[in-house]
């Protein structure tokens, strides 16, 4: 809901949970080709998160569960980039108050650098299919 009203208000327009993709991605961006998944640490196993402690029981029943979701959203955003969609992964935890700020200027820069993209523009910058997101909003400490 943040992410959605932080893009609406910088002008742009997205379907939500898009089932007619794969993975049903929380945010569309049809215009920029690009899907945006918001993805709760716990239930996507954020590796090296704080947010993601598999409980102590039925350690093997989470396990595997998580794991499971993990495949499947490797899954979808591989369906994804085969057909032609840039994907942008965000987590629960970028999003808690004191990451929010870093983490939706990282956004609004790697969709401008999308857009620029699918302008046709020259440009030097390549996007790199296997970059995500996390590791632009690291960079982002000016
Ligand atoms: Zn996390």
């Amino acid at each position: 809901m943040l992410v959605r009203r932080f893009l609406f208000s910088h002008g742009f327009r997205y379907r939500i949970h898009a089932k007619t993709l794969p993975g049903t991605p929380d945010i569309a961006l049809v215009g920029l080709r690009t899907c945006i998944f918001i993805n709760g640490c716990f239930w996507h196993g954020h590796q090296g998160c704080s947010m993601y402690t598999v409980p102590k029981s039925n350690v093997e029943f989470w396990t595997h569960k998580i794991k499971r979701n993990q495949a499947r959203d490797h899954e979808s955003l591989l369906a994804l980039k085969a057909q032609g969609w840039h994907t942008i992964e965000i987590w629960e935890c970028q999003l808690l108050p004191k990451q929010r700020l870093k983490t939706l200027q990282g956004l609004l820069r790697t969709l401008n650098l999308i857009q620029l993209e699918n302008s046709g523009a020259t440009f030097t910058y390549h996007f790199d299919e296997e970059e995500t997101f996390p590791s632009i909003a690291a960079e982002s400490e000016d």
